[in-house]
């Protein structure tokens, strides 16, 4: 089978792809409660003649196993959504259900073309009788980055060689690296409660001590890598002013190039929180929830991604896509329209319908996080994107939430099918652009412990 057979065998796939990036968006579920979207995709794979493995501990993780023997490639999908980003396919903000959760991140189109990519690596591989392994991975709980750290907890990476992702974006592109790697942490302050206007030296407030930490953490941004990122929120709803609060939390994400940096960054979160705590004698608990690390460049793996890129068909948006691309457009701030343009070299059309320069992502660098980035640590793994939005899109709006449920997103899906069965047919049939994989892999290869207790 040529590669444009194999092409053309995705293209027939486009119904189920198409059911697929619509049910996961008209179902969407938050991580941890992937429940109908992780069974979805569990019936799709079996319907085919794969393999279910389940972890009895991580109810919606999941992976679908065909064939035999290496390499065993993995096709890393997702399903998780976003709260309060429902969002109706509409060209203004109008949510299905106020304040519900929605598809701001594509992950409905993310699994459709990880799902779609392995049945047609398995149908090839099955015609062939090639020798390899697909596994379809159903990983939960991405927008969390805890997933597939937990998956990698439990073992169930083991056994696989090379990991193959992507990630519905703003344009047709490769990324060598990428992802910050992060870790989440909730401080717990304690202090004592009293009446705050008749005894108001009994009372130790533990929101202050919350409010403290904030500002010398604040302060601590200074001092820390350029590239770093330190968010946080607070639950410290406390009761009424006249109770002084007896106990407050704040939970922090803390974003750096490396793990090894945010371990760093996080140790000195704790000083703070300390100090915080001796100022207003109270006293913290620091709980590190989990931590993902940051992507481990592969350029080899990257050149072969983008040769796919080039050669499967891109997605070809029609009037009515660029229409409602142009709505959606037409609600971004103008000065960050443009900027968009002039990033993808799309001239005012606002899809990116080209394929990217090679290296784009130098300029566009992915500087969220991914929990993907684990997998990249573990196997060479690469990822790409496709135009499933507009431009001048940021993922997580409700923008990109009604562009995932809508013609463009579907047809991005698709050609990230098609790219994703591509790699794979490469990875089966040339030893040789494997073996270079592998080895810029082990160059680079570093000791990995997943941040992650129970
Ligand atoms: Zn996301
Ligand atoms: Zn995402």
């Amino acid at each position: 089978m040529t590669k444009k057979e194999l092409f053309e065998m995705v293209k027939n796939l486009e119904p189920l792809c198409r059911n697929s990036c619509r049910f996961i968006w008209n179902h969407p579920e938050l991580g941890g409660a992937e429940k109908e979207s992780a069974d979805y995709y569990r019936q799709v794979m079996a319907d085919e003649g794969f393999v279910l493995v389940n972890e009895e501990k991580l109810e919606h993780a999941f992976y679908a196993e065909y064939g035999c023997g290496s390499p065993v490639i993995a096709i890393l999908g997702e399903y998780d959504a976003l709260p309060g980003l429902s969002q109706t396919v509409a060209e203004s903000k109008k949510p299905v259900q106020e304040g519900g959760a929605g598809h701001g991140c594509g992950h409905n189109l993310l699994g459709a073309a990880a799902a779609v990519g392995a049945i047609a690596v398995k149908r090839f591989l099955e015609e062939e009788g090639i020798q390899g392994t697909v596994r379809f991975y159903g990983c939960p709980e991405e927008e969390m980055l805890s997933g597939k750290v937990k998956m990698a907890y439990h073992h169930m990476f083991d056994g696989c060689d090379i990991a193959i992702s992507w990630h519905p974006m703003s344009g047709n592109m490769v990324y060598d690296s990428g992802y910050l790697s992060s870790a989440s942490a909730h401080f717990e302050f304690k202090g004592r409660s009293s009446h705050a206007a008749f005894a108001p030296e009994l009372g130790r407030s533990a929101l202050d001590g919350v409010e403290l930490m904030n500002v010398g953490v604040n302060y601590l941004r200074e001092h820390v890598s350029s590239r770093a990122r330190i968010h946080y929120t607070t639950d410290s709803g406390g009761f009424a002013p006249n109770i002084v609060p007896p106990r407050a939390g704040s939970w922090y994400f803390v974003r750096a190039p490396y793990i090894s940096d945010v371990k760093e960054i996080l140790e000195r979160v704790r000083k703070i929180a300390e100090g915080a705590a001796l100022m207003t004698e109270t006293s913290v608990e620091m709980k590190i929830d989990y931590g993902c690390c940051e992507m481990q460049e592969n350029h080899a793996y990257a050149d072969l991604a983008y040769k796919n890129l080039k050669e499967a068909e891109l997605p070809v948006f029609d009037e009515e896509d660029i229409s409602f691309a142009r709505k959606l457009e037409e609600t971004i701030v103008k000065t960050d329209v443009a900027k968009a343009h002039k990033l993808y070299g799309t001239e005012g059309a606002p899809l990116a319908a080209k394929l990217a320069d090679r290296n784009l992502y130098e300029k566009s660098p992915l500087t969220a996080s991914s929990d993907s980035g684990d997998v990249s640590h573990m196997m060479p793994m690469c990822v790409f994107s496709t135009t499933c939005w507009p431009a001048a899109c940021s993922p997580h709006t409700w923008q990109s939430t009604a562009a995932a449920g809508s013609p463009i997103g579907e047809k991005g899906a698709l050609s990230a099918a098609q790219v994703i069965a591509g790699i794979a047919y490469d990875l089966y049939t040339k030893p040789q652009i494997r073996e270079k994989i592998m080895q810029e892999f082990q160059t680079k290869k570093e000791d990995y412990t997943p941040m992650y207790q129970e």
